[in-house]
């Protein structure tokens, strides 16, 4: 048996059947069709937000999001080298420059603390990451971004389902991406979407997600492709309905995590924020002078079947392509990344198997 470190949750096939099942009769596969416009309506419920637009995957609605702004070439962006390589690569990919802020040691998100002394004149914009599916400190960064005129943008890849102070995660910040790809909590096999307050965003969106077009004859964006199709749409409609049972089912193996681990000196659990409606998205544990190193740990595991994964390790800051900047000053960043292994987590798993993975770290 093998036990990944993420599995995708499927909804019964039958369900998923009839939902496909119209595509033939319309033969609509693509191009907001009526799964689409159906997926969307639902999701602007779960989400409990005003505006949204689908994307056919989180990385390009992040980079459209990003490019929403036409900041300045060469403008500065401040945000975490601890996250997924898509959220760095989408400030790039717009021309900007990354400037990496250290995190904070307790939930793994960008320092508030540490981003108002990064700022300067080329400043334009935040990007936070609500990495595990833990809130930044958004309070914060609304007033240091207020006071100094910057935009915020928030990668929720991990984030879906996630409320702090009551309030859906989509509502903070200038625009939110969520990523549906089928490894996160939420899936629409790959799929992503965009939220923002600004509703004069939704047309542009629309239309750069489309090449740009607008009608048949007009194209006034150097748009790109990156529809949502009606495949995608059906899943995502069928795992909407689940996906609270499978929080559910997360929420029970993190708490037989978190009761196995707890008082085991050297081993650090994810600590709970207060005021979170939380998804249970990973299980991060950092290794911080247990009796064997988190490499060890890694390797014993995958000897057994069982793959943890080293997220994030490296740092964004520390790939070979982005070498060229600076790697900013981020000693936490850089601790945890070298000390935290993320252990298995989905619906799927069994909590047999969530003990077994116990006994052999503690063995
Ligand atoms: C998965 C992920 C993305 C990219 O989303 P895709 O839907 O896979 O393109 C971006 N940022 C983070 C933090 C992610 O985990």
């Amino acid at each position: 048996m093998k036990t990944n470190v993420t599995c995708p949750s499927l909804p019964p096939f039958d369900e998923y059947i009839k939902e496909i099942e119209t595509i033939w009769e319309s033969k609509w596969l693509t191009n907001s069709g009526p799964l689409h416009q159906r997926f969307e309506e639902e999701l602007l419920k779960y989400l409990e937000t005003e505006n949204l637009v689908l994307f056919t995957n989180g990385h390009l609605a992040l980079e459209n999001a990003i490019a929403l702004f036409n900041f300045p070439k060469g403008s500065e962006v401040i945000t975490t080298p601890f996250t997924f390589v898509s959220t760095t690569n989408a400030i790039v990919r717009n021309g900007l420059i990354p400037v990496f802020c250290d995190i904070n040691p307790n939930d793994f998100t960008i320092d508030a603390s540490k981003i108002e002394k990064l700022i300067n004149d080329k400043t334009v914009a935040i990007v936070g990451v609500h990495v595990y599916g833990k809130v930044c400190d958004v309070e914060t960064i609304a007033k240091i971004a207020e006071k100094h005129h910057l935009k915020v943008i928030y990668d929720a890849a991990h984030a879906f389902g996630v409320k702090f102070k009551n309030q859906n995660v989509s509502n903070f910040g200038d625009v939110t991406m969520f990523s549906f790809h089928a490894t996160k909590v939420f899936n629409s096999i790959e799929g992503g979407c965009l939220t923002f307050k600004d509703s004069s965003f939704k047309k542009q969106l629309e239309s750069v997600k489309n090449f740009g077009l607008c009608g048949q004859e007009e194209c006034d964006a150097i748009g790109l492709n990156a529809k949502m199709n009606e495949f995608q749409a059906a899943m995502g409609l069928c795992n909407l309905r689940h996906v609270d049972e499978y929080i559910a089912k997360r929420k029970t193996l993190y708490s037989r995590y978190l009761t196995r681990l707890e008082n085991v000196n050297g081993i650090v659990l994810p600590k709970d924020q207060e005021d979170l409606n939380y998804n249970y998205a990973y299980f991060p544990i950092v290794f911080d002078g247990f009796k064997k190193n988190r490499d060890q740990i890694k390797d014993n595991l995958k000897e057994k079947g069982i793959e943890a994964r080293k997220y994030f390790f490296p740092l964004t800051s520390d790939f070979a392509c982005y070498k060229s900047f600076e790697h900013g000053d981020t000693p936490v960043a850089d601790y945890v990344s070298k000390h935290i292994l993320t252990l298995p987590l989905y619906p799927d798993l069994s909590l047999k198997e969530v003990d077994y993975i116990c006994d052999l770290i503690l063995e």
